[in-house]
């Protein structure tokens, strides 16, 4: 066992328990008065042990495992052999009080720590160059478990946003590394903690499932523990047993994603050659600057394709090994369309042109193609806007095609470019940020009136979410009639107890927040002060960063950092709002800079970096003379 896994845990604290089938202890601990919201991570974990008892073929090996949730602590979560530690916030439940999304995260983080006892624990990489082979490894299982069993999350579709576009935005960068980094000393490890080492490791992880199949994979992962298990591993002892599980070359395919940085974009065009359509695929490093690759990096990268008459099946594969090559997809009717990245299980980007992506405008008005594909496309083309590679015409044909969309992660995307779009807009002038906006208020008008504010009995858990994103980006965007709905609901709350519905709580925060001065401002502060619950007291907190006004945001920040009245763990969201206003994007960077020194003697180098990620991505516009 590995020295980093040992763990003592000393208060005043009670606790909740339970048994799995397999007949270990599970005990969740809470500081005393919160151990009933333990209940659900309690239920919940007792059940991942026996789901991943069974997965990997290996029992847990100890009798008891405690779950522990920390008022304070500076990650998210540890996963310490037998005494897992949480963030409270990442292991507690309030039913009726946690959003949605927050549950969802609370299943996600108990089944990668509880993945962990497997990958990382009962098999250690043999250093922290392969970190991912445990990070990368309990990202991946967290979902493959709570998508077999939290089908209410719909969590491969956040997936999408959350693990495979999160990777991407970081490794589009020029000064990204490779999955397999040199380390040569544990102090430099905080500088991989990132979404390389998680979200792109899981993504890679998701698209080599795919390619694999599932039972291989699961195959190639149970020859692998039981070979290290009590011992340690490098990748390259990953691959073998995947190799031996499929009777595939897996180092050679893979080890262009692991041992290189970016990923590519592959651009598509095609023609039509009798019953058959013939495609040019030619890959080159996504950068999101939209320059060159001085290094001509190449990948083997695994294609799959749908068509138009069977937009759910995937109607072929290849694989795609030189910087071009032609495939031919047989029996595909002239006309109809042809989509790469099927399910968008790939860690790649594709550009297509301006006929191929036009002939598949009128199955995405009708949802005929699938949500995965639908989101990957527009993510696609929202990055590709960025590089300056798609034109705002183009991106907004699109978006413009989704007026029927119903899915919350599919908007997520539309909504996302859209703020982009305001972004530069702002930069601009005023007329062109006035025209931008009435732009956003014509595209989301109908389904803002079509969903209203309140839940309706019967829908799925996404439309609440889907309802509180498309109210924002009205209010946002400076539809009147909205703003002054999101002010009353929040007026009903204080003043006749209204409930406000967790999933569009910080919609509601946010638009008080911006509009309504010192008042709202002042009222929202007493909310945090008062309130028990974690969520609510970061949701209060980011909603009053997007105060429009200097002194109240310099008051917010002295409160935080100099008056210490927000805990060290939670004072990286005092920029998160930041991002609404220039104000409040200058405030913050120049804020950040003058204290870095600082932060840098206090704090680990994982919340600075945050920080500075969450304050220069808020950044409209990044002047490099300043
Ligand atoms: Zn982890």
């Amino acid at each position: 066992m590995s020295s980093y896994l040992v763990a003592f845990a000393v208060g005043e604290l009670e606790y909740i328990s339970t048994k799995t089938n397999s007949g270990v202890e599970m005990r969740v601990y809470t500081v005393p008065g919160k151990k009933e919201q333990g209940q659900y991570s309690l239920d919940l974990s007792a059940k991942c042990i026996d789901w991943y008892n069974e997965w990997f073929d290996i029992p847990y090996p100890l009798p008891k495992c405690d779950l522990i949730a920390i008022p304070d602590f500076s990650m998210g979560a540890m996963e310490n052999w037998g005494l897992v530690t949480y963030r409270e916030i990442a292991l507690l439940v309030d039913p009726g009080v946690t959003s949605t999304r927050q549950k969802s995260r609370v299943a996600l983080v108990v089944a990668h720590e509880l993945a962990h006892l497997w990958f990382g624990n009962l098999v250690t990489m043999k250093w922290w160059t392969d970190l991912w082979l445990k990070e990368g490894f309990a990202s991946f299982m967290e979902y493959m478990f709570v998508g077999a069993n939290c089908s209410e999350f719909k969590i491969w579709l956040h997936f999408l946003n959350d693990e495979l576009a999160s990777g991407m935005g970081l490794d589009g960068l020029r000064n990204s590394h490779p999955i397999e980094v040199e380390i040569d000393n544990p102090n430099e490890l905080d500088e991989i903690y990132d979404s390389i080492t998680y979200a792109k490791s899981n993504s890679v992880n998701r698209m080599l499932c795919y390619y694999l199949s599932e039972p291989v994979f699961q195959k190639g992962l149970r020859i692998y523990l039981k070979k290290f298990q009590y011992s340690n591993a490098v990748t390259q002892d990953l691959w073998s047993a995947l190799s031996e599980a499929s009777g595939q070359n897996v180092n050679e395919l893979m080890s262009g994603w692991t041992q290189q940085m970016g990923f590519p974009v592959l651009n598509v065009t095609q023609r039509q050659d009798g019953n058959n359509r013939v495609l040019t695929v030619e890959q080159r490093r996504f950068i999101s600057d939209g320059g060159e690759d001085p290094k001509n990096s190449l990948w083997q990268v695994p294609i799959t394709v749908s068509v138009g008459s069977a937009p759910s099946d995937v109607k072929a594969r290849f694989l795609l090994k030189e910087k071009q090559q032609e495939f031919v997809v047989e029996g595909v009717a002239p006309g109809e369309w042809v989509k790469l990245n099927s399910g968008t299980t790939g860690f790649y980007r594709v550009e297509y042109s301006d006929e191929m992506l036009t002939s598949m405008l009128p199955d995405i008005a009708s949802r005929k193609m699938p949500v995965l594909d639908r989101f990957g496309l527009i993510n696609d083309l929202s990055a590709l806007l960025n590089t300056g590679r798609v034109s705002i015409a183009q991106f907004v044909q699109v978006a413009a095609s989704s007026a029927n969309e119903d899915e919350y992660v599919v908007w997520g995307a539309i909504d996302e470019g859209m703020s982009k779009l305001l972004a530069c807009s702002r930069e601009m002038s005023e007329e062109t940020l006035k025209r931008a906006k009435q732009l956003i208020v014509k595209m989301f008008e109908k389904t803002g009136a079509d969903l209203g504010f309140a839940e309706q009995s019967g829908e799925d858990t996404q439309k609440m979410m889907l309802r509180a994103l498309v109210q924002a980006r009205l209010a946002r965007a400076g539809h009147q009639p909205t703003i002054d709905k999101f002010n009353q609901m929040f007026t009903d709350f204080l003043e006749k107890g209204t409930p406000i519905h967790p999933d569009i709580r910080l919609a509601t925060f946010g638009v008080v927040a911006r509009s309504t001065g010192k008042e709202g401002f002042d009222k929202l502060m007493n909310l945090r002060e008062t309130t028990t619950f974690q969520e609510i007291e970061r949701q209060a907190m980011i909603a009053m960063s997007q105060t429009p006004e200097q002194p109240l945001l310099a008051q917010l920040f002295e409160y935080g950092f100099e008056k210490n009245k927000v805990r060290p763990q939670d004072q990286l969201y005092l920029f998160l709002g930041t991002g609404s206003t220039h104000m409040g994007q200058q405030y913050a960077w120049q804020y950040f800079c003058e204290h870095i020194k600082e932060f840098l003697e206090k704090k680990s180098t994982i919340v600075v970096r945050n920080m500075a990620r969450i304050t220069v991505n808020n950044l409209d516009c990044f002047y490099l003379d300043s």
